[in-house]
């Protein structure tokens, strides 16, 4: 690829060369205006990375070190017609807090300083679904996670808002959320009478861990 086959636009999504944006500008632009630090955004189909997204399944086990330092975890965004609004609306409480989303049914966005992120998310699906293969993954302690997390911090790569991350490993580690607007989706419609109880994901992780902890304590 050369660069005269870009398709170059302003932040407003209009054309400043002549060549023609994909019909995903709009998930790009989306991470642009949300994210200032952002100079690269990279959307893709990658099969084990795809795998998840269809599967259901974030990616938000700390199996791998050098993940939890460079990427974190990697949530999974509602269902939304490619190319229209409600895609870039299931995806917009999660940019802030991530580095990488898998979009459900769809694919992978990764964004950052360059254009690899996507390829340590689809190496980090790959790696998971082998492990599993192998009878499953042994994931890093809560006390490893907080260290990289330190060092991840430091080296800039990921900065505290990360830590608002709506899946599961950091709230093993019982790290406030520092700004308190934590993405939260509700899973389940709310109480109507017949004694159903009614979580956010958020809630439900957060009871999961707890219950983890006593049992290991
Ligand atoms: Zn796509």
């Amino acid at each position: 690829m050369t660069d005269d086959l870009i398709a170059v636009t302003d932040l407003e999504g209009r054309s400043v060369n002549e060549r023609r944006a994909s019909s995903e500008l709009a998930m790009h632009l989306l991470i642009y205006r949300e994210r200032p630090d952002v100079r690269a955004v990279c959307h893709a189909h990658p099969p084990h990375g795809t795998a998840f997204a269809v599967a259901g399944l974030p990616i938000d086990q700390p199996i791998l070190s050098e993940v939890i330092l460079t990427l974190g975890c990697v949530p999974l965004a509602e269902y939304g017609t490619p190319s229209t609004e409600e895609l870039t609306d299931a995806m917009r409480p999660l940019v802030k807090h991530h580095n990488a989303l898998l979009m459900a049914n769809h694919g992978a966005v990764a964004y950052g300083a360059d254009l690899w992120q996507v390829e340590t998310l689809e190496h980090t699906a790959k790696i998971a679904i082998l492990s599993r293969t192998l009878g499953g993954s042994r994931n890093l302690s809560p006390d490893a996670i907080e260290k990289l997390i330190n060092v991840r911090e430091a080296a800039g790569y990921l900065d505290s808002g990360a830590r608002c991350q709506a899946c599961g490993y950091l709230h093993e580690t019982s790290l406030a959320c520092p700004t308190g607007d934590r993405p939260s989706r509700s899973y389940s419609s709310s109480s109507n009478g017949s004694g159903k109880v009614s979580l956010t994901r958020d809630e439900l992780v957060e009871l999961l861990s707890e219950a983890a902890r006593l049992k290991d304590s």
